[in-house]
């Protein structure tokens, strides 16, 4: 079952910036780093649309990245873990950042729903 939903920019714009400032609390410099490259990244997929998306929490369990670069590799990323080469090697991937954005951005969206109803 693929998710059609549509981005609004400006929401995952808030969830972005939410993010970049959580990194603060992460005492290794470099793996915050990584973090924030794998979120701008993410940031930029989820924008363009680029990723195939299963709703977070829905039976599959995570989300489903389409990976462009990789040769059209599609990865199952979950809270987890995920299937590419940086996860296996112990490095923040912006597939896992694409994942928590969406879980955030889902939590933002039913927030403002609820405000409007
Ligand atoms: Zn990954």
């Amino acid at each position: 079952m693929k998710n059609e939903m549509q981005i609004d920019r400006n929401v995952l714009a808030v969830v972005v910036a939410q993010a970049l400032l959580t990194l603060n609390r992460i005492s290794n410099r470099f793996i915050a780093q990584r973090w924030a490259s794998a979120i701008e990244k993410a940031s930029e997929r989820l924008a363009k649309q680029d990723v195939q998306m299963w709703t977070p929490g829905a039976p599959s369990g995570g989300l489903v990245v389409f990976s462009a670069r990789s040769n059209g590799r599609i990865y199952h990323v979950t809270n987890e873990g995920c299937q590419c080469v940086a996860w296996h090697e112990g490095f923040p991937c912006w597939h896992r950042a694409a994942l928590r954005l969406l879980q955030r951005y889902n939590e933002v969206t039913e927030e403002q729903q609820r405000k409007r109803a």
